[in-house]
């Protein structure tokens, strides 16, 4: 993690140079352009902050544009999703805008490229131009059609447009250089033929402009000043330039600036790949709680808040790096530490039952009421009442028969407290034919009430409990990586290799305390000792584990000093 300041990154510091040089007429305006063909990652979730953040904090605005120029892959299911995540996330669009609305504009664009001899037709098919490319230190190879006459690739263009020649047969090419040192530069495509429809412009196209030619008209037509994309751009960024230098713009040219990609470890960002997973059933959808979709963080509890923060304060940068995931779940587990609710929930249940625990006249156990707080860290949560009784459930693992060294949970003859409630003993187990125990016995001290001894003395044991007659049954999910390895796909190429087959644990027959019921869908909160949870959205009392409670990022930060 990077200590640079947010104000202070290299996109800020060129945006402030270009207002104090009077660029633009000192107006700022950035766009986030994602295509509608995938939900929004973690690594969107960067280039959002990046976008918006560097237009609000010099009091530009920035639009969502859909990069929406690819019939083939998109669809409105996608675009809706893109504008709920980014609510969510805590940034509005100036504008929503799509590319396809410039179709028009880019097309007339390209006829004036073809006038003036800069673009043209292409009757060769894809492969061809590709080997004809050439590569590093190799020339290209001019095509037999780059001296057309311009009436001729005139023709030829319209009649592309007009749908006369099947998918793949033509394409538009810029007439720049087949020998530039730049890959990028060799005679780009500009519009290949695609009949195929359009999720908003139906069938009134069947050319459709490549990215490169879309892009920096895209950003010029709007008024974009800063162009930020990522660092797999900065080839690309001699083209950005060389077409708004040809054409006769609106305005100011727009400039292109790229960042080094987010990428965290244990994570793909690759939507391409996520898809897979998707549909290969590996996880149950786009808002899985192990994907790091927006959809999926959000399901699985993380605040939206410390999406942002994270984002932010790593930095900016022009150097590839990847990001420890610990470092953004410590972020998530500060945030929820300070707003999040408390409850005790027993996620492997154990019966104890305190065998000399009071009935009432009717014969019944008594039941008690502990006022607990909600919250530590903010009092205004207030507190609530949680029942107690003879009859309890602890987690499991709090037991053992026979202690291992450092073993301070309860155990024969051993005496805890249960948290806010009373100090108790273990006295005696049962256990059923295989030996394994099924119920715990003991005592409790009527003096300890609250969970301290009169006398001072001391136990080294705090546990949580539920009272078995008050508790609700809950469903846990325990999340381990989705993938095992830091960096996926680092040994063989393939991240999809590197899948943890065990990601995902169930656990069925979880007890909580009553006040769970009350939950709503969505909401986080703490189990006490066991980490934050997260309510699922839809199915009732299904909770999913956020993140733990301890800081393995602290723990991360000391090894490497
Ligand atoms: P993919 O290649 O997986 O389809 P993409 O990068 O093409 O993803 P887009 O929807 O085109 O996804 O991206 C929209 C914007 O988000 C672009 O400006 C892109 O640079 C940025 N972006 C995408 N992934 C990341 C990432 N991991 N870190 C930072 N910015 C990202
Ligand atoms: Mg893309």
């Amino acid at each position: 993690m990077t200590d640079t300041p947010a104000d202070s990154d290299f996109i800020r510091d060129r945006v402030r140079r270009d207002i104090e040089q009077g660029r633009n007429g000192g107006r700022v305006q950035t766009r986030f352009p994602p295509e509608p063909n995938g939900y929004l990652h973690i690594g969107h979730a960067k280039a959002i902050t990046v976008d918006f953040g560097t237009a609000e904090d010099f009091g530009g605005i920035c639009n969502l544009r859909l990069d929406d120029t690819n019939p083939d892959t998109e669809e409105t299911e996608y675009f809706e999703s893109i504008l709920a995540d980014i609510a969510w996330l805590g940034f509005h669009p100036a504008a929503v805008l799509h590319a396809s609305d410039y179709f028009g504009q880019l097309y007339a664009w390209a006829e004036y490229l073809v006038e003036h001899g800069l673009a043209y037709v292409d009757d060769q098919d894809t492969e061809t131009i590709s080997a004809q490319r050439g590569g590093f230190g190799k020339p290209g190879v001019d095509s037999p059609f780059r001296d057309r006459p311009v009436a001729e690739n005139l023709d030829l263009l319209r009649r592309m447009r007009d749908g006369e020649f099947a998918d793949g047969a033509r394409v538009l090419r810029a007439r720049i250089d087949m020998n530039h040192e730049n890959m990028a530069l060799r005679d780009p495509v500009m519009y290949r033929i695609r009949h195929s429809h359009h999720f908003r412009t139906g069938d009134d196209w069947c050319i459709y402009p490549t990215y490169d030619w879309a892009h920096g008209q895209s950003d010029a037509i709007e008024g974009v000043t800063h162009s930020i994309c990522t660092l797999e751009f900065d080839t690309h960024r001699p083209l950005y330039d060389w077409y708004l230098e040809r054409l006769p713009l609106p305005g100011d040219r727009p400039q292109q600036i790229e960042f080094a990609r987010l990428e965290l470890t244990h994570t793909i960002t690759s939507k391409r790949r996520l898809a897979r997973l998707v549909a290969d059933g590996t996880v149950d959808g786009w808002d899985d709680p192990r994907m790091p979709t927006l959809r999926g963080l959000r399901r699985r509890g993380y605040p939206s808040r410390a999406i942002r923060a994270f984002c932010r304060e790593i930095g900016t940068t022009r150097t590839n790096s990847r990001q420890n995931i610990e470092a953004l779940e410590s972020y998530v587990r500060r945030e929820l530490n300070a707003t999040v609710q408390r409850r005790m929930a027993v996620l492997r249940p154990l019966r104890l039952v305190i065998d000399n625990w009071p009935s009432d006249a009717s014969g019944n156990p008594v039941v008690e009421y502990f006022e607990v707080a909600n919250n530590p860290e903010n009092e205004a949560d207030g507190t609530r009442q949680v029942a107690f009784s003879g009859e309890l459930l602890i987690e499991s693992e709090d037991f053992a028969e026979v202690p291992p060294p450092k073993f301070f949970r309860l155990s024969p003859g051993r005496e805890v407290r249960l948290r806010g409630a009373y100090l108790v003993t273990a006295t005696s187990m049962e256990k059923d034919a295989s030996g394994t125990v099924t119920a715990v016995h003991a005592t409790y001290d009527p003096a300890t009430r609250g969970g301290d001894a009169p006398d001072g003395r001391k136990v080294k044991s705090t546990m949580h409990w539920v009272s078995a007659a008050h508790g609700v049954s809950i469903t846990a999910a325990l999340y381990d990586r989705l993938f095992t390895a830091a960096v996926p796909g680092e040994a063989t190429g393939e991240p999809l290799d590197d899948l943890n087959p065990t990601s995902r644990e169930l656990l069925e027959g979880c007890v909580a305390e009553a006040s769970l019921a009350d939950v709503e869908p969505g909401q986080v909160v703490q189990f006490e000792r066991l980490g934050y949870f997260a309510h699922d959205s839809e199915q009732r009392l299904l909770f999913h584990r956020t993140v733990g409670l301890r800081d393995e990022w602290a723990a991360i930060q000391r090894r490497q000093g």
